[in-house]
């Protein structure tokens, strides 16, 4: 795997692996990486000739008083990753060759960036799309992976790319999770042993909220007092939000009876984490958000 820190070297290093046609994959993260991360980098190999990594802690994405000095960081753990996973270029920058002196172009976002995580981050997805917007225009990707761990921020770019007639396929995978069911994420190292447990209750709430719904219960209101309740039971635990909206326009829903996602963020001792599931009719492709814990 080759590795690389400023665009130029990005663009040429690219340039010369999509020679004869190849297809390129891009899966952006922001490091400290994990199997969630690499089951990316696995459904790119799987459907492009080329992989290239991104690792690159936005700051844009922020905001004040948020973890942006004490995130974990970890290049060397990350490189032997992605060598083992079959990444093929990895770009690593830093802050200041994503953000020249003078820039100031962000890219402006509709309602789905103000609802659930948007309404406690503002300006978080304005980070994030400008981003990745930037990481799409510096790697010309075919492809594009995200995970729907952060099942807002698909959406947020999905939109993006649709309404900004982008030229690359974003492609959603399904959430990886520990043997216990909580959803891999970076913070997660952030937790204690106590916590670690406690934080078992998110998976579990949005698990016992599907079994209701296969029960027969549409009532939205009444799901999402149950989902809420069950979460900010849990000791140490602190509910920020709790909410079963549409799959795609993530607006509320009344009755459950067309594709809709229930999503929570919590916090677990000074750790904020989030976790998803699909709920309702399944639409018209395969069901990813049940796919096989692993
Ligand atoms: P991050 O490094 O947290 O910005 O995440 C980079 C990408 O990995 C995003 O598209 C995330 O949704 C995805 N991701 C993070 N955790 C998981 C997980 N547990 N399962 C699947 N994808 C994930």
């Amino acid at each position: 795997m080759r590795r690389v820190t400023t665009i130029v070297e990005t663009r040429a290093a690219l340039a010369e692996l999509r020679r004869g046609g190849r297809t390129v994959g891009l899966v952006p993260t922001m490091g400290a990486l994990h199997d969630g991360h690499l089951s990316l980098v696995r459904a790119s190999r799987d459907r492009c000739d080329v992989t290239v990594v991104s690792v690159f802690v936005n700051p844009t994405q922020f905001g004040p008083g948020e973890d942006l000095d004490s995130y974990p960081r970890d290049l060397d753990a990350d490189v032997g990753l992605l060598e083992s996973a079959g990444a093929d270029l990895l770009f690593a920058p830093d802050a200041s060759e994503m953000y020249a002196e003078g820039a100031e172009t962000r890219v402006e976002l509709g309602p789905i960036s103000t609802v659930l995580c948007g309404a406690s981050r503002p300006g978080h997805f304005a980070g994030v799309a400008t981003v990745v917007v930037k990481l799409l225009g510096i790697t010309l990707p075919d492809f594009a992976f995200f995970g729907e761990k952060d099942y807002q921020q698909l959406k947020v770019i999905e939109r993006v790319v649709r309404d900004l007639d982008m030229p690359v396929r974003v492609m959603g995978c399904p959430i990886v999770r520990d043997e216990d069911g909580l959803a891999l994420s970076s913070r997660n190292r952030y937790l204690s042993a106590g916590e670690r447990v406690s934080a078992r209750v998110l998976s579990r709430a949005l698990r016992r909220l599907r079994e209701r719904i296969a029960r027969g219960e549409v009532d939205v209101s009444g799901l999402t007092r149950a989902l809420a309740d069950e979460v900010s039971g849990e000791p140490g635990v602190r509910l920020e939000y709790a909410a079963i909206v549409d799959a795609e326009t993530l607006a509320p829903l009344v009755r459950l009876t067309s594709p809709g996602r229930a999503l929570v963020a919590a916090r677990v001792g000074q750790t904020r984490l989030i976790d998803n599931v699909a709920v309702g009719p399944v639409p018209a492709e395969a069901d990813t958000a049940v796919a096989p814990l692993s």
